[in-house]
């Protein structure tokens, strides 16, 4: 008796307890601002210095630049800018070492794809990224991240 009653106490006690759980995914879940999730690129800011590449533990890291168009302007502009998720360990050192950042992190952890395909994703799809960075990353970017929705700079 005295068993069931110490049973009965716990049950109780934890039905009243507030909630641990989380309604995940129809509650989004706000992942801590140094969480190392998604990059987020910003091609106007990248100077094509390749350090991302070359410090990138997994080798997932591949761009390639072209001539600037402005003939006045020596240096090279972005061309391309791929980031392979299948084996990017979200390591943050590409972001740390980015001289501009042009690359820097966010909150965003969902990659869940039905292809390997999917997971690789070009300079565009991380432009778009634009929302969750990390807060003491968003002072350089442009008006289109500072604007994103649930950008991290803003809370
Ligand atoms: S987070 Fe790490 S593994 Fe991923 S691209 Fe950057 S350096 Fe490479
Ligand atoms: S380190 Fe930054 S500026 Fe240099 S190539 Fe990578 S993203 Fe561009």
């Amino acid at each position: 008796m005295k068993g069931i009653a110490k049973g009965l106490g716990v049950t109780m006690k934890h039905m009243f307890a507030p909630k641990v759980t989380s309604a995940y995914p129809d509650v989004p879940i706000d992942m801590p601002d140094r969480f190392r999730g998604v990059q987020y690129f910003e091609p106007d800011l990248c100077i094509v210095c390749n350090q991302c590449v070359r410090i990138c533990p997994t080798d997932c890291i591949t761009l390639t630049g072209k001539p600037n168009p402005d003939p006045l302007k020596k240096n090279k502009v972005i061309d391309t800018f791929n980031v392979n998720f299948e084996i990017c360990i979200l390591c943050d050192l590409c972001t740390e070492v980015c001289p501009t950042e042009a690359i820097v992190m966010t909150n965003n952890f969902e990659l869940a794809a039905y292809s390997r395909d999917e997971l690789y994703k070009d300079k565009e799809w991380l432009y778009a990224n634009n929302t969750h960075i990390r807060s003491e990353n968003s002072t350089n970017l442009s008006p289109a991240a500072k604007g994103g929705k649930d950008n991290g700079s803003e809370r």
